[in-house]
């Protein structure tokens, strides 16, 4: 009976496994679910093993039905052991998850297969020692639905390799391979039965790497991870059911001991956790999800808005310190398309915040906002590989010359449909994302080439502005960048003058000055835009080495219309003269506007009345008609 003491082993291990399953808190993910059915299948396969081992050794003593019955449920439950690790395994394939035929088809061949073995004959043998199987019909059919399943198993580890979590596809690899190796022992030294140990290891190696509960944990909190959230959302979303969630968004710093911020994690966590029908998730940093199913409880709604109340209450009086928590509600789940549109809509809203402001509902058009950004991201993508990003110019006016003697670059992305799509628009996207960078570069590339080709400064155009964002000036690249493009094309630096705006998104001040220092060493200019709008002070002036400051649109048309701004406008333009800088006043619309405006002392004038933003070639034609 040395054999059964190998059953025995699997055994023990598969009951430790069930042990260390049910002991933690479950998120109920689908293949959560059927690993729990895999090692319930598996120790069942077992057990009826080693009773139909005991049935035959003592085939004298018991009824031969029995005997052959036990025989038979053996063989059944091995082929769908076979057929629950194929189940595993595709699970993890989103493609044949969701594919309804191929699921019914591969369960009806295991249906066929169950009841040949149960129908076709079966014969055992027993040598009185140690060789002790059972063969027939019955028990190739077995060989043969169980080689089907497991051979499939490996095959969609290697055809969808790259579709699969790498650690499931590796797991599953062993899994099947010590079964295939211990099958052949079995087959080879028939005395020998441990295939039910290698099955029981094998689903020691899936345990370890991938269905351990605690991976689903974070390790913080003991609350489940920001993986788990994505894995869970995603389940949700395949299987169409209604949840809603509360996004818990801090902020990102927090001065406090690391030690103190894991407590007050934990308590936070302990806090949120408390709610029924809802599972929570640490999704960041110091964020959570509270994602409440709502096919637990009807009236759900009601109940994850009441307690979104109680929530923001507890957080304004336990943690006040970081009192300047938001939070984002999502009533309806679906009200997105996906995990990722999910966590844009978390991601974008919980920096869009406006000051003051700490509850957001995700709504409809939050979530038609967060599509026509991805679609202009992929637009700007395009265009830029396309080449559709171009370049505007604006001629600016000087009052003292009467003549045109400067311009503004301004970037244009022509659509695939070859109507403009103005810089209101992508720009925007273009520097919450990063592609910014891409633009200026171009932008900055292509003014070079229009001063060059075009030899702006023999027709009066002494220098070109281009526009930088804070992104841009804060990459410490910036610098030997633009002073390569510029020697690349021949220009004379002092043709360029680069606008930066003041930021309270600005990073690094010192990165910025540094670019600054450097580009204006190598013989270029900056101005100050934007002057006048809601972040512009005096200071920055004072701070930042420009030689020209352009007044805001609002701010100038606000002088044509107020008694009040008229007097600081003047007094501003006072004190910025005394400074020595130049002064643009951008956005003059009307004649009597440009006699107003030539009160002040004022240099020069940007705006529709001597010209909308122009096309290089039309620029270049209002330039010879105007200058000459
Ligand atoms: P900005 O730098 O302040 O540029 C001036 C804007 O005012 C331009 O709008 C221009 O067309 C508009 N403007 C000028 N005169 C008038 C006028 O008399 N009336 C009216 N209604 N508008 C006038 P545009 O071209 O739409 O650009 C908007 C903003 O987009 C720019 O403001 C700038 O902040 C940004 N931008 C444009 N091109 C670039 C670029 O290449 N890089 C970066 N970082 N930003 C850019
Ligand atoms: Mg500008
Ligand atoms: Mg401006």
């Amino acid at each position: 009976m040395a054999n059964v003491q190998i059953q025995l082993c699997g055994l023990i291990f598969d009951l430790l496994l069930i042990f260390f399953v049910l002991r933690h808190e479950s998120v109920g993910l689908y293949s959560e679910k059927i690993f729990k059915q895999c090692v319930l299948v598996y120790s069942s396969c077992i057990v009826l093993d080693i009773l139909s081992c005991i049935a035959i050794i003592n085939d004298e003593k018991i009824p031969g039905f029995l005997v052959l019955l036990s025989c038979k449920a053996y063989l059944v439950s091995l082929a769908l052991s076979a057929y629950y690790g194929f189940l595993y395994t595709y699970n993890d394939v989103k493609r044949l998850r969701e594919n309804y035929s191929f699921q019914i088809g591969t369960f009806v061949v295991a249906i066929i297969g169950i009841i040949f073995i149960c129908i076709l004959p079966i014969n055992y043998l027993y040598d009185g020692k140690d060789i002790l199987y059972s063969y027939g019909y019955s028990a190739m059919m077995t060989y043969i639905v169980t080689i089907l399943y497991i051979g499939s198993s490996i095959v969609i580890t290697f055809v969808y390799a790259k579709q699969m979590n790498p650690h499931r596809r590796n797991a599953v690899r062993a899994w099947m391979l010590i079964e295939t190796v211990m099958a052949a022992i079995q087959f080879i030294f028939p005395e020998l039965l441990v295939v039910g140990f290698g099955s029981a290891l094998g689903m020691y190696i899936l345990y370890s790497e991938l269905e351990n509960p605690e991976v689903y944990l974070d390790r913080v909190t003991g609350c489940f991870s920001e993986e788990t959230f994505k894995k869970y959302v995603e389940q949700e979303y395949e299987q169409k059911k209604p949840f809603s969630v509360i996004f818990v968004c801090n902020e990102k710093e927090w001065k406090v001991g690391d030690e103190t911020e894991k407590r007050i994690l934990v308590e936070m966590s302990e806090f949120l956790n408390s709610f029924a029908y809802s599972k929570l998730f640490r999704i960041a940093n110091h964020d959570f999800a509270l994602v409440y199913d709502k096919n637990e409880k009807e009236m759900n709604e009601i109940e994850s808005a009441v307690n979104l109340d109680v929530i923001r209450q507890r957080f304004a009086i336990s943690w006040p310190e970081l009192s300047r928590s938001k939070f984002l509600y999502v009533p309806d789940g679906h009200i997105t398309s996906s995990v990722e549109e999910a966590r844009m809509g978390y991601t974008r809203n919980r920096d869009l915040f406006e000051q003051g402001e700490d509850m957001r509902i995700l709504d409809e058009s939050s979530v038609n906002q967060i599509r026509e950004f991805n679609s202009m991201v992929v637009e700007i993508g395009k265009a830029l590989e396309e080449d559709r990003v171009q370049v505007y110019y604006q001629p600016i006016y000087s009052i003292e010359t009467g003549k045109f003697v400067s311009a503004e670059a301004l970037a244009r992305m022509v659509g695939t449909d070859g109507k403009l799509i103005m810089p209101m628009k992508f720009i925007p996207v273009a520097e919450e994302t990063g592609l910014i960078e891409k633009i200026g570069e171009r932008v900055f590339e292509k003014t070079c080439k229009c001063i060059k080709q075009n030899d702006l400064r023999n027709k009066g155009i002494d220098y070109v502005e281009i526009n930088l964002s804070v992104t841009q000036c804060e990459n410490s690249l910036l610098s030997t960048k633009f002073q390569e493009i510029i020697s690349n094309h021949s220009v004379s630096p002092d043709e360029i003058n680069l606008e930066i705006t003041e930021s309270s998104t600005l990073r690094s001040k010192k990165v910025l000055l540094k670019n600054m220092n450097e580009l204006m060493r190598y013989g270029c200019s900056f101005s100050l835009d934007d002057f006048g709008t809601g972040e512009s002070n005096l200071n920055y002036i004072v701070d930042m080495p420009v030689k020209l400051v352009k007044f805001d649109r609002s701010m100038v048309q606000e002088y044509f219309k107020n008694e009040k701004a008229k007097l600081v406008m003047s007094a501003t333009v006072k004190m910025i003269k005394e400074l020595g800088l130049k002064i643009v006043a951008e956005g003059i619309e009307t004649e009597e506007q440009v006699n107003e405006i030539k009160n002040l002392e004022i240099d020069y004038i940007q705006g529709y009345y001597y010209s909308k933003p122009l096309s290089e070639s039309d620029f270049i034609k209002f330039i010879d008609a105007h200058n000459m």
